[in-house]
């Protein structure tokens, strides 16, 4: 019987994810199908209770799912539950277990970025959802001792950060209010800054003028496309990188837990700048605006996919433009030291 794979987001339409993972079941002999469920908020429940049936091997969560998701299993690991988000479902029989592998996803990325240079220790870290608990979590790991997390709605950056009240006792971890000169200010004395907003992923927009980036920065964009963010950060002499590392990456971690098996990672890049090439973008970080059937979020909704699309969606769609430039993938081609993305 061909077993299924689920992405439930909302929206998901065009998912690189889809061509990454079909791809990946494919050339493993795996008689599987990675199917999309567009599923609003309040469809998320049934869903997931879908996924106990014997046909399943799992899902991915993707926006805005993903700390909604955390109630809705059995289990969760321990990245699951220090994120307080999940990204990706197995089955143990018909109890299911919540994963979050955009922590492993952002490991490897940052591993990359950061090459052979000391590992920093400050981090600006823009944005406070799903993506940006996974951010957190890796950057505590990775013995960091201050991060500043900036987010439009300074409650949810708050709530981030007494979510991670034990993990972050030995560091500091801060909440500050998004204004530019703040952010200049902490940039001064940061090495590394991260955007796990989803600015610049519908439109050209940026984050942060351009002329507060520092020269000799480390920028890392979780959109995975050579956005205005990382082409400022090169013009300042940063060194840039684009999302698309953590997104193979986070993609192989799933691949493994659901099929016990090691992730044909080749052939999962290929797919993914196949997809990229061809105009397709991730569910990961649609905004709500993108898709007309999204305007009209269900009751509950917050932040995340509300906000992205709400603002500057007239501009649209660069997917196709931009995606194409990012960075040959490869498994190891992705950092862009100096130059992310060609
Ligand atoms: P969420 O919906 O959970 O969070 C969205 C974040 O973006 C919030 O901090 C939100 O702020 C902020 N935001 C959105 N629009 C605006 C705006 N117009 N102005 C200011 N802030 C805004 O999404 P995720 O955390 O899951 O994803 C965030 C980004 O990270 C996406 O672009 C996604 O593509 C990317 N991502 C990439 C991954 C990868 O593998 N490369 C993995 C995970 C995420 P507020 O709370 O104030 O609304």
């Amino acid at each position: 019987m061909t077993k299924r794979i689920v992405l439930i987001g909302h929206p998901v339409a065009h998912s690189l994810s889809g061509a990454m993972q079909q791809a990946a079941l494919d050339a493993a002999g795996i008689d599987a199908r990675y199917e999309l469920w567009d599923r609003a908020p309040i469809a998320l429940p049934g869903a997931i209770g879908e996924l106990r049936d014997d046909d399943f091997l799992g899902a991915n969560l993707t926006i805005p799912h993903k700390e909604r998701a955390v109630p809705l299993v059995d289990r969760l690991t321990e990245e699951a539950q220090a994120t307080g988000a999940v990204n990706t479902i197995t089955r143990e029989g018909r109890r299911l277990v919540g994963h979050n592998t955009d922590v492993a996803g952002f490991d490897v990325a940052l591993d990359r970025l950061v090459g052979r240079q000391k590992m920093p220790r400050q981090a600006v870290l823009l944005g406070a959802g799903g993506g940006s608990r996974a951010v957190t979590y890796s950057l505590i790991r990775a013995g960091f001792q201050r991060i500043v997390v900036f987010n439009r709605h300074l409650h949810r950056a708050e709530a981030l950060v007494r979510h991670f009240a034990r993990s972050a006792a030995h560091m500091d971890l801060k909440a500050m209010p998004w204004h530019v000169s703040i952010i200049e200010s902490e940039l001064a004395r940061t090495k590394l800054l991260v955007n796990a907003t989803s600015i610049g992923l519908a439109d050209d927009a940026s984050p942060v003028p351009g002329d507060i980036l520092p020269p000799d920065l480390l920028v890392l964009d979780l959109i995975y496309k050579r956005t205005r963010l990382l082409r400022d950060a090169e013009a300042a002499r940063d060194t840039a990188m684009d999302g698309e590392l953590m997104l193979l990456h986070q993609g192989a971690a799933a691949f493994t837990l659901w099929t016990g098996q090691e992730a044909p990672l080749e052939v999962m890049a290929q797919a993914l700048s196949e997809a990229r090439a061809g105009g397709l973008r991730s569910a990961e970080g649609e905004p709500a605006g993108d898709g007309d059937e999204t305007g009209s979020q269900t009751e509950g909704e917050t932040g995340g996919q509300g906000v992205a699309g709400a603002d500057d969606s007239a501009e649209t769609a660069t997917a196709g433009a931009t995606a194409g430039a990012g960075a040959s993938l490869g498994t190891g081609a992705a950092a862009g030291a100096g130059s992310s993305g060609g």
